[in-house]
């Protein structure tokens, strides 16, 4: 096997190093430049919208059939790492899409997959619904209602913590249908925003990721057409998990991109600032963590890509990497931009320089799609069953 030039083991497809590139490219000319005001004003990204948007890459992950770029799960993680260095606000757009439809993808009806779908690929964008204020971790404790009304179906009850909620066109909602039943009573429905009864709430003030909207939404007697529903009753709970199979990975890329732009602004700031009459990268603290930062962000990015082409290859026990790759590249990302404020010193600590910023966008990682706590109680259960 040695020597074979076919054996590409741990290396990428010649397209993904181009994606990669064209998205790189993209990043720092529409969307960099914008990234300091979106945090400071704590307002969305249309910048990023319009120019992801115009380059196809809002939804990646729409399959050709649908009229999307069908990019799989590795290059879907490429393009939301890129915008991630530059700025973790815009880097939602694509993550979030993917995280709003991927339940319907997955086990959602063919026409509802072209009319959802059909909406991304034209530039609107979805979003996911599970948590509750009372029901974060432990989800499945959720108390949304829906009721079957003739053919419809009448949802009731809030959720919150909605990224971009208020900004999307349609939203997978998990509501319980049968209370009797526990978390097999669960079932989720594609909510579109123009549905009589559906309600845009109050945005939360935030750490980080100031550009990308968190909104409660409101569901008052939400009347849903019956062909909304994703598969069948009862099975929304199982949906909303398999959906986080697949979209922790974009997580962890998420993580990755944002790490690796603060240590590119640590790397250029180092190699610039003196002290002593030296650069303070030639002192050997310095690059002692500069090389610590860089190799605990390859650890990471090869652990994303692993989980995300694993999810690709449609493996069954997705449970554990999925929840490995999105913790350990969260942890990563909180450990190398609280390093690279270190490295900037007093300038670091000014929004001057981005690395603060990235600091507060790194830390929301470890917190959603599950909180790393959590994500390690998914790697014992799966380790330990
Ligand atoms: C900015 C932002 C965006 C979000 N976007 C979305 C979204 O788009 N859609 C969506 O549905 N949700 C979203 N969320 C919700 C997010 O997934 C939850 O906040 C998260 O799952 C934690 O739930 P919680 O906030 O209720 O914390 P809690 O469940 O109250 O947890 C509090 C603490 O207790 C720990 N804990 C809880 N249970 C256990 C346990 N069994 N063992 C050990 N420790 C435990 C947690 O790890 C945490 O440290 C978002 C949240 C934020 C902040």
């Amino acid at each position: 096997m040695a020597g074979n030039p076919d054996f590409n083991l741990f290396q990428l497809e010649d397209f993904h190093d181009e994606l990669r590139s064209a998205i790189r490219g993209l990043a720092e000319k529409e969307i960099a430049p914008y990234a300091k005001e979106v945090d400071g004003q704590a307002r969305f990204p249309e910048e990023a919208l319009t120019a992801l948007n115009a380059a196809g890459f809002n939804a990646v992950h729409v399959p050709e059939a649908y009229g999307g770029q069908g990019a799989d799960s590795v290059a879907t993680c490429i393009v939301i790492e890129e915008v991630a260095r530059v700025c973790g606000s815009s880097s939602l757009i694509p993550a979030v899409n993917k995280l709003g439809t991927m339940g319907l993808i997955l086990n959602g009806s063919e026409e509802l997959k072209q009319k959802v779908l059909g909406d991304l690929v034209e530039g609107k964008m979805a979003s996911y619904c599970l948590s509750e204020r009372e029901a974060g971790s432990d989800a499945a404790a959720m108390r949304t209602r829906a009721k079957a009304d003739g053919d419809d179906w009448i949802i009731n009850g809030s959720k919150c913590w909605i990224t971009n909620g208020g900004k999307s066109e349609w939203y997978t909602v998990m509501a319980v249908t049968d209370p009797e039943k526990g978390a097999n009573g669960i079932s989720a429905f594609m909510v579109h925003k123009d549905d009589e009864g559906f309600v845009v709430g109050p945005l939360e003030h935030k750490l980080g990721i100031k550009g990308s909207p968190t909104a409660e939404l409101y569901f008052e007697n939400c009347r849903v057409p019956g062909d909304r529903i994703i598969g069948e009753p009862g099975t929304g709970f199982k949906t909303a998990l398999q959906t986080l199979d697949h979209t922790r990975p974009t997580i962890g890329a998420q993580a990755v991109g944002i790490a690796q732009g603060a240590l590119d602004a640590a790397i250029a700031y180092t190699k610039d600032r003196k002290q002593f009459g030296k650069t303070i990268a030639s002192f050997q603290n310095t690059e002692f963590m500069l090389a610590d930062m860089a190799m605990k962000i390859e650890a990471a990015r090869l652990m994303v890509y692993t989980s995300a082409a694993r999810a690709e290859r449609g493996e069954k026990n997705l449970g554990f990497i999925s929840a490995a790759a999105k913790c350990f590249a969260s942890d990563v990302a909180m450990q190398v931009t609280t390093d690279a404020v270190q490295l900037f010193g007093g300038a670091g600590y000014t929004t001057d320089f981005p690395v603060e910023r990235m600091m507060r966008d790194a830390k929301i990682t470890q917190i959603y799609e599950g909180t790393n706590q959590i994500q390690r109680l998914v790697m014992a259960r799966n380790i330990l069953r």
